[in-house]
C-alpha cells in the first residue's frame, strides 16, 4: 500500500524537538524565543522548474531549500531557532522523501534548529519553508542602514567566489560548456550554498546595513541603497520616497571574488555571472570604515573570507570601475522571476 500522508510525515519528517517545547503532531507548534528576543522570521518558496531543476539529487534539494531560508536569517543576524515545511508533490516517492529529508536534517542539525510543522499535499512539486529565528531588540541587522563612506564587502567562500551558481546555470541551459570537474565544482555551488550565520550575528553592531545575494550583486546592492537612501531622506524631514536618489555606490569590478572557474571565462561572462549571477547566499554588507578591524575579525572567527569591494557615495547611481578608477560600462540586470 503507498504511504498516506500521515505516515510520510511520522517517517521522514517527525524528529524530537531539541529547542521547541513542541513540535510536529498538533494543530499549532510552539516556540519559546529566549526572554526578551524578538523573533525573526521568513519564508520561501521553490518551484520545480523555476528554482531548481529536476535534476537535482533531492538531498540536495533539501539542503538548498533549507539553506537560502537560513541565508535570510544571517542577514539579519539572528539565530536560527525552528522552522516549517510546506510540501506539494505530484506523487509519494520514498526514495525523493528520503534524500530530501536527510538534506534538510544534516543542515538543520549543524544549525541546531527544529522542524516544528508543515503541510504535505499532492500538486505540482514544490518547497515553502518559513525559518524563525531570535535577535536582541535593536540588534537586527536591516537593509537601510548604509551611510554616505561606509565601506561595502561581501563574503565568499574560501578559495571560490560569486558567480559560479549562475555559471552552473548556464551550463545546464546549454549556453556554455565546461569540463567536467569544473562543471562539479560549480554546480556544487549552486546546489549546496552555505548560509552564512555565524557570519551574521559577528556582524550585530559592526555592519551598518546587510543583505544575502539572491537575485544578484547588483540588483540586490540596489535594495541596500533604495532602503537606506529612504531612512537618510526620512531622517531628513522628506518622505520615504525621495530616498530613491539619496545614495550611490561605487563598486571596484577587479576586487570581486571569484574562482578559478569562473577566472577562466570570457570577460563578458565573468561580469555578468558577478554582478547579476543570483543564487550565491553570500552576505553584502556595509560598514563604516572605522570598523574594518571588527569586520575582519568578524570573518575570521566565522571562518568566512571576505571582500571590500567598494564604498556607499553620496551622489546616487552604481558606478562600475577598474583598479585604476576607469569607469566600466555594464548593461545587465538584476534576476527578476516576471521578467525572466
Ligand atoms: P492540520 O490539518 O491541522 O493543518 P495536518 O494534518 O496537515 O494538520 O498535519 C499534521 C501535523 O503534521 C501537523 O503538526 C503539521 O504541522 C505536521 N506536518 C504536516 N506536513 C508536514 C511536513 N511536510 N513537514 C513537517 N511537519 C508536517
Ligand atoms: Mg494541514
Amino acid at each position: 500500500m503507498p504511504l498516506g500522508e500521515f505516515d510520510l510525515i511520522d517517517r521522514f519528517f517527525r524528529r524530537p524537538v531539541r529547542r521547541s517545547p513542541l513540535g510536529i503532531g498538533d494543530d499549532c507548534a510552539l516556540l519559546a524565543p529566549a526572554p526578551g528576543q524578538q523573533l525573526a522570521v521568513s519564508c520561501d518558496l521553490l518551484v520545480e522548474g523555476r528554482h531548481f531543476l529536476s535534476t537535482v539529487a533531492p538531498q540536495r534539494l533539501g539542503h538548498k531549500a533549507l539553506a537560502v531560508n537560513l541565508s535570510d536569517l544571517a542577514a539579519c543576524g539572528a539565530r536560527p531557532l525552528a522552522y516549517t515545511l510546506a510540501l506539494s508533490m505530484p506523487r509519494v516517492d520514498a526514495d525523493f522523501l528520503a534524500g530530501l529529508a536527510a538534506g534538510l536534517h544534516a543542515l538543520a542539525d549543524a544549525h541546531d534548529l527544529d522542524l516544528v510543522g508543515g503541510d504535505t499535499t499532492a500538486g505540482p512539486l514544490s518547497l515553502c519553508i518559513t525559518v524563525f529565528g531570535e535577535v536582541p531588540p535593536g540588534a537586527a541587522l536591516l537593509r537601510s542602514g548604509a551611510r554616505p563612506g561606509d565601506e561595502i564587502w561581501v563574503s565568499h567562500p574560501v578559495g571560490g567566489g560569486l558567480g559560479d551558481a549562475r555559471l552552473a546555470l548556464e551550463v545546464f541551459r546549454g549556453t556554455l560548456a565546461l569540463p567536467g570537474e569544473a562543471f562539479e565544482q560549480v554546480r556544487r555551488a549552486m546546489e549546496l550554498p552555505q548560509p552564512r550565520v555565524a557570519l551574521g550575528l559577528m556582524l550585530r553592531g559592526v555592519a551598518s546595513a546587510a543583505i544575502d545575494l539572491s537575485d544578484g550583486l547588483l540588483g540586490d546592492l540596489r535594495h541596500v541603497l533604495r532602503r537606506s537612501g529612504a531612512a537618510l531622506a526620512q531622517r531628513d524631514g522628506g518622505t520615504a520616497g525621495d530616498g530613491v536618489d539619496a545614495l550611490g555606490a561605487t563598486l571596484q569590478v577587479d576586487t570581486l571574488p571569484r574562482s578559478a572557474v569562473l577566472a577562466a571565462q570570457t570577460d563578458d561572462w565573468q561580469l555578468r555571472c558577478l554582478l547579476t549571477g543570483g543564487d550565491d547566499y553570500e552576505l553584502l554588507f556595509t560598514a563604516p570604515c572605522a570598523a574594518r578591524g571588527l569586520v575582519e575579525r568578524a570573518g575570521q572567527r566565522s571562518g568566512v573570507a571576505l571582500r571590500r569591494i567598494g564604498r556607499i557615495d553620496s551622489a546616487p547611481g552604481l558606478r562600475l570601475c577598474d583598479a585604476a578608477g576607469r569607469p566600466i560600462a555594464f548593461e545587465g540586470q538584476a534576476f527578476d522571476h516576471f521578467r525572466a
